[in-house]
Parts: C-alpha cells; sequence; structure tokens
C-alpha cells in the first residue's frame, strides 16, 4: 500500500545547504540526516506515479527578511550561491518552486508575504499542481516550525487533503519546542502526521473534494 498515487504530489521543502548542510548559514539540526529519508519517499512517489516537486528560499542579498537588513534571520539562501543550492545528496526529480526573490518573506511554498505592504502573493506552486491534476499532497524538508508549517496549513487551506512525515522534516527550534507545537498546530487543522515507514492505506480525512481541482 502506498500513501502515494497520480493525483498526489510529494513536495519537498527547501531542502537546501544553507539549511540542510551543518556549514550552511541557518543549519536545522538534524537537517542532513533527513535528506535518505526524503530520498526513500522521492523513490515511493515516483513509483506510484505522483508528481515530486521541490521549493527553494530565494533571497536577494539584501531583504528585510535578514537580520542585517532588520529582520529575523542570518543570511540565508541568497540566490545562486551555494547556501539555496538543494543538497547535493537530495534526489531531484521535478520542478522547483523558488520563493522570495523579489525580497518577500517566503516561508510558505504557495504564498509569499511583502515584508513592507504585508500583501500575500501566490508562487507558481498552487497552478503547477492543479495543472497535474493533483488533489492531495504530502510534506517533507526544513523546517518543521517555519516553512514545512506554512506550506501544509496553505496546503490544507487550498483544499488539498495534506499529510505531513514527521520524520522527514527537522525544526529550527529558535525557541525550545517550537517545532513540536507546529507539529501540534498542523495536526489541529487537519493535516494528518505520519511517519515515511507507515503505509498510509487510509486516505481517510473522508471530505477530499474531487470538484476542487482546477
Ligand atoms: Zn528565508
Amino acid at each position: 500500500m502506498s500513501r502515494y498515487g497520480p493525483a498526489t504530489a510529494l513536495i519537498v521543502v527547501d531542502v537546501q545547504n544553507d539549511f540542510a548542510d551543518p556549514a550552511g548559514g541557518l543549519s536545522v539540526a538534524g537537517g542532513d540526516r533527513i535528506v535518505p529519508v526524503v530520498n526513500g519517499e522521492i523513490e515511493r512517489a515516483i513509483a506510484a506515479g505522483a508528481a515530486v516537486v521541490y521549493t527553494q528560499d530565494w533571497h536577494p542579498p539584501s531583504t528585510p527578511h535578514f537580520a542585517k537588513d532588520g529582520g529575523l534571520w542570518p543570511v540565508h539562501c541568497v540566490a545562486d550561491t551555494w547556501g539555496a543550492a538543494l543538497h547535493p545528496a537530495l534526489v531531484v526529480a521535478g520542478p522547483s518552486v523558488r520563493k522570495g526573490a523579489t525580497g518577500e518573506d517566503g516561508y510558505s511554498g504557495f504564498t509569499m508575504r511583502d515584508p513592507v505592504s504585508g500583501a500575500t502573493v501566490p508562487t507558481d506552486l498552487e497552478t503547477l499542481l492543479r495543472e497535474r491534476g493533483v488533489t492531495d499532497v504530502v510534506v517533507t524538508g526544513l523546517a518543521t516550525d517555519y516553512c514545512v508549517r506554512a506550506t501544509a496549513l496553505d496546503a490544507v487551506r487550498l483544499g488539498f487533503p495534506t499529510t505531513v512525515l514527521t520524520d522527514a522534516v527537522a525544526a529550527v527550534d529558535l525557541s525550545p519546542g517550537d517545532g513540536d507545537a507546529a507539529l501540534a498546530e498542523i495536526a489541529g487543522a487537519g493535516i494528518r502526521l505520519a511517519t515515511s515507514a507507515s503505509s498510509a492505506s487510509s486516505a481517510s480525512s473522508a471530505s477530499a473534494d474531487p470538484g476542487s481541482a482546477r
């Protein structure tokens, strides 16, 4: 039994050197350890005919997202640098959606937020999934308490029954417990939590709405 089928997309969030490599600019503890787990899911997804889609943080050198420019974060994932590249051990088997390229905060793979106006703008991800006939998504990657959380919450808001694989994510934990709190919030939003080893025979969030595609 597989959680994947032709109408499923596996979303691999921000498995980039700056997050996943211990030498990265915003290294996530355990970020490199999820890479083989994610690769196993990518293999299972491909075998089942599912789509595999990646996201990448893709920032300009200066952005209000960075602490040096008045924001929260150390410099990370500057466009076209080593840190922004997908981890070299990650299997790449699909398109990548880049977020934040014109200075937005890009936590979710689906939406970005203008840090000045607060306006939310969509990325290409939803269109890409709808065009492929995707009706449900599985979310993996980095980091649990930021981009994975935001991507999963947006996915379910957009009507995709959503699963997060708890052993294929890792948290920043800026404050201890942030990752666990994010998983609790995710579960509270009606998102299924599973592990990579579990076979998801029950796609049982019953009200999957087949009419929501395109
Ligand atoms: Zn960022």
